[in-house]
Protein backbone atom coordinates (compact mmCIF):
# COMPACT_ATOMS: atom_id res chain seq x y z
CA UNK A 1 0.00 0.00 0.00
CA UNK A 2 2.77 2.36 0.87
CA UNK A 3 4.66 1.68 -2.71
CA UNK A 4 2.52 4.07 -4.22
CA UNK A 5 3.13 6.86 -1.49
CA UNK A 6 6.18 8.29 -2.78
CA UNK A 7 4.01 8.72 -6.52
CA UNK A 8 1.81 11.12 -5.10
CA UNK A 9 2.26 14.92 -3.45
CA UNK A 10 1.09 15.24 0.00
CA UNK A 11 -0.72 18.24 1.33
CA UNK A 12 1.45 19.70 4.11
CA UNK A 13 4.63 20.97 2.41
CA UNK A 14 7.42 19.18 3.13
CA UNK A 15 5.71 16.29 4.95
CA UNK A 16 6.01 14.22 2.41
CA UNK A 17 10.21 13.08 3.57
CA UNK A 18 8.91 12.32 7.05
CA UNK A 19 8.49 8.90 7.69
CA UNK A 20 4.87 8.60 10.35
CA UNK A 21 2.25 5.70 9.90
CA UNK A 22 -0.32 7.96 7.51
CA UNK A 23 0.28 9.25 4.25
CA UNK A 24 -0.69 6.12 1.91
CA UNK A 25 -4.58 5.24 3.61
CA UNK A 26 -5.39 8.98 3.35
CA UNK A 27 -4.84 8.99 -0.46
CA UNK A 28 -6.60 5.43 -0.37
CA UNK A 29 -9.40 6.95 1.32
CA UNK A 30 -9.83 10.24 -0.56
CA UNK A 31 -12.19 8.91 -3.16
CA UNK A 32 -14.45 6.97 -0.40
CA UNK A 33 -18.37 7.07 -2.39
CA UNK A 34 -21.74 8.41 -0.46
CA UNK A 35 -23.52 5.73 -0.18
CA UNK A 36 -26.45 4.21 2.75
CA UNK A 37 -24.90 2.05 5.30
CA UNK A 38 -28.00 -0.17 7.00
CA UNK A 39 -26.85 -1.73 9.82
CA UNK A 40 -28.89 -4.93 9.98
CA UNK A 41 -29.69 -6.40 13.62
CA UNK A 42 -30.18 -9.75 12.85
CA UNK A 43 -31.26 -11.02 16.10
CA UNK A 44 -31.30 -9.70 19.27
CA UNK A 45 -29.65 -12.76 21.16
CA UNK A 46 -26.41 -13.14 21.80
CA UNK A 47 -24.68 -17.06 23.36
CA UNK A 48 -22.51 -14.28 25.16
CA UNK A 49 -23.08 -12.10 28.85
CA UNK A 50 -20.28 -10.03 28.24
CA UNK A 51 -20.21 -7.72 31.54
CA UNK A 52 -20.34 -4.14 30.01
CA UNK A 53 -23.12 -5.39 27.57
CA UNK A 54 -25.71 -2.90 28.15
CA UNK A 55 -28.54 -5.16 26.41
CA UNK A 56 -27.40 -8.28 27.93
CA UNK A 57 -27.55 -6.13 31.95
CA UNK A 58 -30.95 -4.66 31.22
CA UNK A 59 -33.03 -5.37 27.61
CA UNK A 60 -32.80 -8.83 27.51
CA UNK A 61 -35.00 -9.29 30.88
CA UNK A 62 -37.22 -7.23 30.07
CA UNK A 63 -38.02 -7.97 26.05
CA UNK A 64 -38.35 -11.03 23.93
CA UNK A 65 -35.49 -12.03 21.37
CA UNK A 66 -36.26 -12.00 18.17
CA UNK A 67 -34.87 -12.69 15.06
CA UNK A 68 -35.24 -11.94 11.39
CA UNK A 69 -36.36 -14.81 9.66
CA UNK A 70 -35.32 -15.72 5.93
CA UNK A 71 -38.71 -14.58 3.58
CA UNK A 72 -38.33 -11.00 6.15
CA UNK A 73 -34.73 -10.35 5.19
CA UNK A 74 -35.11 -11.29 1.37
CA UNK A 75 -38.15 -8.61 1.45
CA UNK A 76 -36.24 -5.56 2.87
CA UNK A 77 -32.80 -6.49 0.42
CA UNK A 78 -35.25 -6.36 -2.23
CA UNK A 79 -36.09 -2.84 -1.45
CA UNK A 80 -32.93 -2.08 -0.96
CA UNK A 81 -32.22 -3.08 -4.30
CA UNK A 82 -35.30 -1.58 -5.38
CA UNK A 83 -34.23 2.11 -4.49
CA UNK A 84 -30.19 2.36 -4.65
CA UNK A 85 -27.70 3.06 -7.37
CA UNK A 86 -23.86 2.92 -7.30
CA UNK A 87 -23.13 1.07 -3.63
CA UNK A 88 -24.63 -0.48 -0.95
CA UNK A 89 -23.09 -1.54 2.76
CA UNK A 90 -24.54 -3.88 4.81
CA UNK A 91 -23.00 -4.29 8.53
CA UNK A 92 -24.48 -7.68 9.78
CA UNK A 93 -24.89 -7.34 13.22
CA UNK A 94 -26.76 -8.40 16.28
CA UNK A 95 -26.96 -9.85 19.19
CA UNK A 96 -24.22 -12.57 17.70
CA UNK A 97 -25.31 -12.26 13.88
CA UNK A 98 -23.88 -16.09 13.93
CA UNK A 99 -26.68 -17.22 15.71
CA UNK A 100 -29.20 -17.41 12.83
CA UNK A 101 -28.72 -19.78 10.33
CA UNK A 102 -26.14 -20.16 7.62
CA UNK A 103 -28.94 -20.13 4.34
CA UNK A 104 -29.94 -16.26 6.16
CA UNK A 105 -26.52 -15.78 4.19
CA UNK A 106 -27.36 -17.89 1.32
CA UNK A 107 -30.52 -15.67 0.89
CA UNK A 108 -28.94 -12.47 1.48
CA UNK A 109 -26.31 -12.99 -1.42
CA UNK A 110 -28.58 -14.48 -3.63
CA UNK A 111 -31.11 -11.72 -2.94
CA UNK A 112 -28.25 -9.11 -3.98
CA UNK A 113 -27.48 -10.80 -7.14
CA UNK A 114 -31.16 -9.54 -8.12
CA UNK A 115 -29.06 -6.23 -8.74
CA UNK A 116 -25.93 -7.15 -9.81
CA UNK A 117 -24.39 -3.56 -11.47
CA UNK A 118 -24.84 -2.39 -7.60
CA UNK A 119 -21.33 -2.61 -5.16
CA UNK A 120 -22.74 -4.88 -2.17
CA UNK A 121 -20.52 -4.51 0.64
CA UNK A 122 -20.98 -7.01 3.01
CA UNK A 123 -19.66 -6.45 6.74
CA UNK A 124 -19.74 -9.05 9.55
CA UNK A 125 -19.32 -8.19 13.56
CA UNK A 126 -19.08 -11.18 15.63
CA UNK A 127 -17.61 -12.56 18.98
CA UNK A 128 -16.53 -15.13 16.47
CA UNK A 129 -16.97 -17.84 19.41
CA UNK A 130 -19.74 -19.79 17.08
CA UNK A 131 -17.41 -19.94 13.87
CA UNK A 132 -16.67 -23.43 12.98
CA UNK A 133 -15.19 -24.84 9.34
CA UNK A 134 -18.92 -24.28 7.73
CA UNK A 135 -19.12 -20.58 8.83
CA UNK A 136 -15.58 -19.95 7.87
CA UNK A 137 -15.97 -21.33 4.12
CA UNK A 138 -19.46 -19.97 3.38
CA UNK A 139 -17.91 -16.07 4.83
CA UNK A 140 -14.97 -16.87 2.65
CA UNK A 141 -16.86 -18.37 -0.34
CA UNK A 142 -18.65 -14.90 -0.13
CA UNK A 143 -15.87 -12.50 0.86
CA UNK A 144 -17.35 -11.43 4.29
CA UNK A 145 -15.39 -8.14 6.04
CA UNK A 146 -15.14 -9.40 8.98
CA UNK A 147 -14.43 -7.49 11.78
CA UNK A 148 -14.17 -9.82 15.56
CA UNK A 149 -14.94 -8.16 19.06
CA UNK A 150 -12.40 -9.33 21.38
CA UNK A 151 -10.29 -7.63 24.15
CA UNK A 152 -7.09 -8.02 25.25
CA UNK A 153 -4.91 -9.35 26.51
CA UNK A 154 -6.50 -12.45 27.49
CA UNK A 155 -7.07 -12.05 31.58
CA UNK A 156 -8.87 -9.05 30.21
CA UNK A 157 -11.09 -10.51 27.72
CA UNK A 158 -11.96 -13.80 30.01
CA UNK A 159 -13.06 -11.42 32.59
CA UNK A 160 -14.99 -9.17 30.54
CA UNK A 161 -16.66 -11.30 27.44
CA UNK A 162 -17.71 -14.09 29.36
CA UNK A 163 -20.67 -16.84 28.69
CA UNK A 164 -23.50 -16.86 30.95
CA UNK A 165 -22.41 -19.36 32.92
CA UNK A 166 -19.06 -16.94 33.52
CA UNK A 167 -16.40 -18.85 31.52
CA UNK A 168 -14.29 -17.12 29.43
CA UNK A 169 -14.59 -16.83 25.40
CA UNK A 170 -11.30 -15.94 24.63
CA UNK A 171 -9.85 -19.65 23.59
CA UNK A 172 -13.28 -20.17 21.34
CA UNK A 173 -12.99 -16.37 19.82
CA UNK A 174 -9.30 -17.03 19.13
CA UNK A 175 -9.92 -20.26 17.24
CA UNK A 176 -12.75 -18.67 15.20
CA UNK A 177 -10.62 -16.32 14.08
CA UNK A 178 -7.61 -18.97 12.87
CA UNK A 179 -11.03 -20.55 10.81
CA UNK A 180 -11.34 -17.38 9.79
CA UNK A 181 -7.89 -17.00 8.22
CA UNK A 182 -7.57 -20.31 6.91
CA UNK A 183 -10.88 -19.97 4.60
CA UNK A 184 -8.97 -16.92 3.33
CA UNK A 185 -10.15 -13.88 5.03
CA UNK A 186 -8.11 -11.31 7.09
CA UNK A 187 -10.08 -10.04 9.98
CA UNK A 188 -10.00 -7.02 12.34
CA UNK A 189 -9.96 -6.67 15.44
CA UNK A 190 -12.79 -4.27 17.79
CA UNK A 191 -11.35 -4.12 20.84
CA UNK A 192 -13.83 -2.49 24.01
CA UNK A 193 -11.58 -0.37 26.24
CA UNK A 194 -12.73 -0.61 29.69
CA UNK A 195 -11.82 0.43 33.31
CA UNK A 196 -10.12 -2.97 33.34
CA UNK A 197 -8.19 -2.05 30.46
CA UNK A 198 -7.87 1.95 29.44
CA UNK A 199 -4.68 1.64 31.32
CA UNK A 200 -2.81 -1.06 29.45
CA UNK A 201 -2.40 0.26 25.94
CA UNK A 202 1.01 -0.89 25.19
CA UNK A 203 0.00 -4.58 26.86
CA UNK A 204 -2.99 -3.86 24.44
CA UNK A 205 -1.23 -2.84 21.17
CA UNK A 206 1.23 -6.06 21.81
CA UNK A 207 -1.10 -8.53 22.04
CA UNK A 208 -3.37 -7.25 18.89
CA UNK A 209 -0.25 -7.77 17.04
CA UNK A 210 0.99 -11.10 18.49
CA UNK A 211 -3.13 -12.62 17.47
CA UNK A 212 -1.62 -11.28 14.03
CA UNK A 213 -4.44 -8.45 13.35
CA UNK A 214 -2.93 -6.05 10.72
CA UNK A 215 -6.16 -3.68 11.55
CA UNK A 216 -8.11 -2.71 14.45
CA UNK A 217 -10.24 -0.24 16.08
CA UNK A 218 -11.01 0.41 19.75
CA UNK A 219 -14.26 1.36 21.92
CA UNK A 220 -14.94 3.02 24.57
CA UNK A 221 -17.21 1.53 27.44
CA UNK A 222 -18.45 4.80 28.44
CA UNK A 223 -21.08 5.93 31.03
CA UNK A 224 -23.50 8.37 28.81
CA UNK A 225 -27.14 9.60 30.20
CA UNK A 226 -28.52 7.39 32.74
CA UNK A 227 -25.88 4.35 31.95
CA UNK A 228 -23.23 3.50 34.05
CA UNK A 229 -21.39 0.79 34.16
CA UNK A 230 -18.80 -0.69 36.57
CA UNK A 231 -16.42 -0.87 34.01
CA UNK A 232 -17.17 2.59 32.12
CA UNK A 233 -14.69 5.12 31.32
CA UNK A 234 -14.70 8.74 30.65
CA UNK A 235 -14.04 9.85 27.30
CA UNK A 236 -10.92 11.90 28.53
CA UNK A 237 -9.46 8.25 29.67
CA UNK A 238 -10.34 6.73 26.31
CA UNK A 239 -8.80 9.58 24.78
CA UNK A 240 -5.72 8.91 26.98
CA UNK A 241 -5.40 5.29 25.80
CA UNK A 242 -5.79 5.86 21.84
CA UNK A 243 -3.27 8.83 22.33
CA UNK A 244 -0.95 6.35 24.16
CA UNK A 245 -1.76 3.74 21.26
CA UNK A 246 -1.01 6.46 18.54
CA UNK A 247 2.71 6.91 20.01
CA UNK A 248 3.10 2.93 20.32
CA UNK A 249 1.81 3.13 16.37
CA UNK A 250 3.95 5.95 15.28
CA UNK A 251 7.27 4.90 17.23
CA UNK A 252 6.87 1.38 15.31
CA UNK A 253 6.59 3.21 12.51
CA UNK A 254 4.55 0.10 10.83
CA UNK A 255 2.65 1.11 7.67
CA UNK A 256 0.85 -2.18 7.64
CA UNK A 257 -1.11 -1.46 10.76
CA UNK A 258 -3.92 0.03 10.63
CA UNK A 259 -6.28 2.35 13.48
CA UNK A 260 -9.21 2.96 12.47
CA UNK A 261 -9.99 5.75 14.54
CA UNK A 262 -6.74 7.44 14.66
CA UNK A 263 -6.42 6.99 10.66
CA UNK A 264 -9.85 8.99 10.69
CA UNK A 265 -8.56 11.59 13.12
CA UNK A 266 -5.49 12.06 11.07
CA UNK A 267 -7.49 12.58 7.85
CA UNK A 268 -9.09 15.45 9.84
CA UNK A 269 -5.25 16.86 10.25
CA UNK A 270 -4.39 16.45 6.87
CA UNK A 271 -7.32 16.91 4.84
CA UNK A 272 -8.52 13.69 3.79
CA UNK A 273 -12.05 12.04 3.93
CA UNK A 274 -12.28 10.02 6.85
CA UNK A 275 -14.05 6.61 6.16
CA UNK A 276 -15.80 6.27 9.26
CA UNK A 277 -19.17 8.45 10.21
CA UNK A 278 -17.08 10.16 12.90
CA UNK A 279 -15.80 13.50 11.49
CA UNK A 280 -17.33 13.53 8.64
CA UNK A 281 -21.51 14.77 9.45
CA UNK A 282 -23.15 11.69 7.57
CA UNK A 283 -24.76 9.99 9.94
CA UNK A 284 -27.95 10.00 7.93
CA UNK A 285 -26.42 7.85 5.65
CA UNK A 286 -26.62 5.04 8.69
CA UNK A 287 -30.17 3.15 8.74
CA UNK A 288 -30.73 0.67 11.76
CA UNK A 289 -32.80 -2.15 11.00
CA UNK A 290 -34.09 -4.03 13.57
CA UNK A 291 -36.14 -7.76 13.53
CA UNK A 292 -39.21 -5.99 13.65
CA UNK A 293 -38.55 -4.00 10.69
CA UNK A 294 -38.44 -0.59 12.56
CA UNK A 295 -35.71 1.24 11.12
CA UNK A 296 -33.64 4.10 13.46
CA UNK A 297 -30.44 6.20 12.60
CA UNK A 298 -27.36 4.29 13.70
CA UNK A 299 -27.59 2.00 16.40
CA UNK A 300 -26.62 4.93 19.17
CA UNK A 301 -30.18 6.25 18.35
CA UNK A 302 -32.05 2.81 18.62
CA UNK A 303 -34.97 3.37 21.18
CA UNK A 304 -35.55 7.03 20.81
CA UNK A 305 -39.03 7.16 19.56
CA UNK A 306 -38.76 10.87 18.05
CA UNK A 307 -36.10 9.08 15.68
CA UNK A 308 -38.18 6.28 14.94
CA UNK A 309 -38.29 6.23 11.06
CA UNK A 310 -41.13 3.85 10.49
CA UNK A 311 -40.42 0.06 9.43
CA UNK A 312 -39.63 -1.57 6.59
CA UNK A 313 -42.23 -4.11 6.62
CA UNK A 314 -45.60 -2.07 7.15
CA UNK A 315 -44.12 1.69 6.48
CA UNK A 316 -41.73 0.16 3.08
CA UNK A 317 -38.32 1.46 3.12
CA UNK A 318 -38.99 4.55 0.33
CA UNK A 319 -41.41 5.87 2.69
CA UNK A 320 -38.97 5.53 5.71
CA UNK A 321 -36.65 7.17 4.02
CA UNK A 322 -38.62 10.29 3.76
CA UNK A 323 -40.58 9.71 7.33
CA UNK A 324 -40.76 12.70 10.10
CA UNK A 325 -38.30 10.72 12.32
CA UNK A 326 -36.27 11.02 9.54
CA UNK A 327 -36.59 15.02 9.32
CA UNK A 328 -36.64 14.78 13.21
CA UNK A 329 -32.98 13.33 13.07
CA UNK A 330 -31.84 15.34 10.13
CA UNK A 331 -32.62 18.78 12.08
CA UNK A 332 -31.43 17.33 15.45
CA UNK A 333 -28.20 16.77 13.84
CA UNK A 334 -28.46 20.27 12.37
CA UNK A 335 -29.46 22.18 15.55
CA UNK A 336 -27.09 19.81 17.68
CA UNK A 337 -24.08 21.19 15.78
CA UNK A 338 -24.54 25.24 16.16
CA UNK A 339 -22.33 24.91 19.14
CA UNK A 340 -19.59 23.57 17.03
CA UNK A 341 -19.40 26.07 14.08
CA UNK A 342 -17.34 28.79 15.58
CA UNK A 343 -14.65 25.99 17.54
CA UNK A 344 -11.52 26.45 16.06
CA UNK A 345 -11.48 22.91 15.30
CA UNK A 346 -14.41 22.43 13.76
CA UNK A 347 -12.63 20.96 10.12
CA UNK A 348 -11.17 18.70 12.09
CA UNK A 349 -13.52 17.41 14.42
CA UNK A 350 -16.99 18.34 12.50
CA UNK A 351 -18.53 17.98 15.65
CA UNK A 352 -17.45 14.80 16.17
CA UNK A 353 -20.21 11.77 17.13
CA UNK A 354 -23.31 13.42 17.85
CA UNK A 355 -24.86 10.81 20.10
CA UNK A 356 -21.38 11.36 22.10
CA UNK A 357 -21.64 14.77 21.62
CA UNK A 358 -24.79 15.09 23.48
CA UNK A 359 -24.75 12.66 25.96
CA UNK A 360 -21.42 12.60 27.16
CA UNK A 361 -19.97 15.01 29.48
CA UNK A 362 -16.35 15.82 28.50
CA UNK A 363 -17.03 14.58 25.22
CA UNK A 364 -15.99 18.12 23.46
CA UNK A 365 -12.59 18.72 25.70
CA UNK A 366 -11.72 15.19 25.21
CA UNK A 367 -11.57 15.50 21.43
CA UNK A 368 -10.21 19.10 21.73
CA UNK A 369 -7.40 16.79 23.25
CA UNK A 370 -7.39 14.57 20.81
CA UNK A 371 -6.97 16.48 18.26
CA UNK A 372 -4.31 19.36 19.86
CA UNK A 373 -2.04 16.58 20.50
CA UNK A 374 -2.01 15.08 17.59
CA UNK A 375 -1.57 18.54 15.28
CA UNK A 376 1.26 19.04 18.51
CA UNK A 377 3.02 15.66 17.29
CA UNK A 378 3.21 16.56 13.75
CA UNK A 379 3.94 20.33 14.52
CA UNK A 380 7.36 19.16 16.60
CA UNK A 381 8.33 16.63 13.32
CA UNK A 382 8.48 19.50 11.02
CA UNK A 383 9.83 22.09 13.18
CA UNK A 384 12.60 19.16 14.01
CA UNK A 385 13.29 19.14 9.81
CA UNK A 386 13.75 22.88 9.21
S1 LIG B 1 -24.29 9.03 15.71
FE1 LIG B 1 -22.07 8.73 16.02
S2 LIG B 1 -21.72 6.52 15.70
FE2 LIG B 1 -23.75 7.04 14.85
S3 LIG B 1 -23.42 7.46 12.67
FE3 LIG B 1 -23.28 9.41 13.74
S4 LIG B 1 -21.11 9.67 14.22
FE4 LIG B 1 -21.43 7.52 13.72
S1 LIG C 1 -13.98 19.98 19.51
FE1 LIG C 1 -15.97 20.17 20.53
S2 LIG C 1 -16.80 22.18 19.88
FE2 LIG C 1 -15.11 21.64 18.50
S3 LIG C 1 -16.14 20.69 16.75
FE3 LIG C 1 -15.49 19.04 18.16
S4 LIG C 1 -17.24 18.61 19.52
FE4 LIG C 1 -17.61 20.61 18.47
Amino acid sequence: MTATTSKRSWPVPGIQKLHFPAPSFIWERRGVMENFTYIIKLTTQCNLGCTYCYHFATCSSQHKDISFDSGALAYFLRQIAAISHNRVVLIWHGGEPLLVSREMFEVAIETQKLRSDLKWQNLLQTNATLVNEEWATLLGKMSFDVGVSIDAPQSIHDAQRVYPSGGGSFDDTVRGIRLLREAGLNPGALVTVTRGSFSLARTTYECLLSLGFDHFDFLPCLNFGDTTLPEGISMREFTSFLLEIFRIWAEQDNPDIHIRKLEDALLGVFGGKPAGCRYRNTCWQYLTVLPSGDVYPCDKFVGKTEFLYGNVFTDGLARVLKSSGRKNFTAFLRNSLEACRTCELFQLCKGGCPARRTLVDDYCEAQKHLFTSLQRHYRTLLEGRH
